[in-house]
């Protein structure tokens, strides 16, 4: 019997790749306008980078990690995210230490034990970003800005921004208190996860799926309203730095973010067209990260981007490569005539196909057409005594006469 993939860990197929070629290029081309360079990190780190960062009271490390010891008893964890890897890196090689701003991104594969389904995967992709050293809200307007430009540029409308403020050591702690207490009342109506966490992560409940939470939460207080004059002041000034660049955004103060090390603004990129699976990206503002994880008191904030998910919005879209040219030829000389000019156009910098098998014309053309060829060359013995071919613009339909060289080609191809 065949051996098969392991559910959730998908391929990516030509026809389907070049769309997450399509996204990634994107992606390069508009964090590198704002300065980010690429940060590239291993998959696999100590698991106790994801259990200090995250937090061990989140879903990412109560459940989804993949961890094991390997064979010389080492915990370690095949990464479910990037930001901490990043800030490891950031730390350990000490990228602050010339100049603590640090505008970075990345892209790759990240791991997480969830239940498989549509948009959401065992092995999944990110493309992140990470700003540190700066606390001045301008940068959390453009970071925001950055993301929303990256949707723009791929010509998306969905999905839109949404944000938030998770305060700060000093104010949150007040706030959790008196959520708390506001919860103690409706316990019975809470689902078992959020019982549990009542505890170690009672903000879970604000935004719970399950109806009972969304019951109990209503009227809870609000983390924005009872902001400390710091992250009140932060708020307002992001939102109007965002305003005074028509970033469009709409304020969600139940959103909360699965992740500890989050302060300050929060945000979603959010979609209506993804069921369950809502979030296309999401980040925040993590002053306490990089001394957390035993760096300086250096603020930063980032962003992760869910390319399967991005990949879903853009499903309607072609993005098939089409060749320059299908050169079919009808003999055995002229078919190795067609090999010669092929491979001189991919010398010079053009795509170019031909039949291998040098099949009847009819079927060669039928490959001309699958591969959607902008041009076709045809050629037979007459062409090759003449020395020239017609040539064949496969979408205005016109037919000119070229020289069989390859420069003379990849004029007329080319233009
Ligand atoms: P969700 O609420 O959907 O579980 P999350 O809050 O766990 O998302 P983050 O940890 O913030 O997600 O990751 C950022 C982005 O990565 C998400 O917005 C989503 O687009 C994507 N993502 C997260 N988990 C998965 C997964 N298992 N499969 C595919 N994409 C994912
Ligand atoms: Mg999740």
């Amino acid at each position: 019997m065949a051996i098969t993939g392991i559910k959730g860990f998908n391929d990516i197929l030509p026809g389907e790749v070049e769309k997450w070629q399509y996204i990634e290029a994107t992606a390069r081309r508009v964090f590198e306008l704002y300065g980010l360079s690429e940060i590239r990190i291993p998959i696999l780190e100590k698991t106790e980078l994801f259990s200090r960062s995250i937090g061990d009271a989140t879903d990412i490390v109560e459940k989804e990690m993949y961890s094991f010891v390997d064979k010389g008893e080492n915990r370690v964890t095949m990464r479910p995210e990037g930001t901490a890897s990043v800030m490891r890196s950031y730390i350990e090689h000490k990228l602050y230490a010339q100049d603590p701003v640090a505008r970075l991104y990345y892209m790759g594969p990240m791991f997480r034990y969830e239940r498989p389904q549509k948009g959401r995967y065992r092995q999944f992709h990110q493309i992140g970003a990470e700003l540190t050293g700066v606390t001045d809200p301008t940068v959390d307007a453009q970071v925001l800005t950055m993301l929303s430009h990256f949707f723009a540029e791929l010509g998306l409308d969905e999905p839109s921004l949404e944000i938030n403020s998770l305060g700060c050591p000093e104010c949150r702690p007040v706030y959790r208190e008196s959520l708390k207490n506001f919860l103690l009342t409706r316990m019975e109506l809470l689902c078992e996860d959020c019982v549990r966490r009542y505890e170690t992560n009672p903000l879970r409940a604000l935004d719970c799926k399950a109806a009972g939470c969304k019951e109990a939460t209503k009227g809870a207080p609000a983390m924005l309203d009872n902001l400390c004059q710091g992250c009140s002041d932060h708020f307002e000034k992001t939102k109007s730095y965002l305003d005074a660049v028509g970033t469009k955004y709409r304020i969600n103060e139940r959103m909360v973010r699965g992740l500890d090390y989050y302060t300050r603004t929060t945000f979603e990129m959010v979609t209506s067209l993804l069921g369950a699976q809502s979030a296309v990206a999401a980040g925040g503002r993590y002053d306490g990260l990089i001394s957390e994880l035993g760096g300086p008191q250096i603020p930063g904030i980032g962003f992760a981007i869910g390319v399967e998910r991005v990949a879903l919005l853009l499903a309607e879209k072609d993005f098939a490569r089409r060749p320059d040219l299908f050169i079919a030829a009808m003999g055995e000389v002229a078919h190795g005539r067609a090999f010669q000019l092929m491979t001189a156009l991919q010398r010079l910098g053009s795509s170019v196909e031909i039949d291998y098998e040098g099949k009847s014309l009819k079927s060669q053309l039928r490959r001309a057409d699958k591969f959607k060829a902008r041009y076709t060359l045809i050629i037979g013995e007459d062409e090759l005594s003449k020395g020239t071919a017609p040539l064949k613009n496969m979408d205005g339909g016109t037919q000119e006469e070229v020289a069989l060289e390859a420069e003379a080609i990849l004029k007329a191809v080319k233009g």
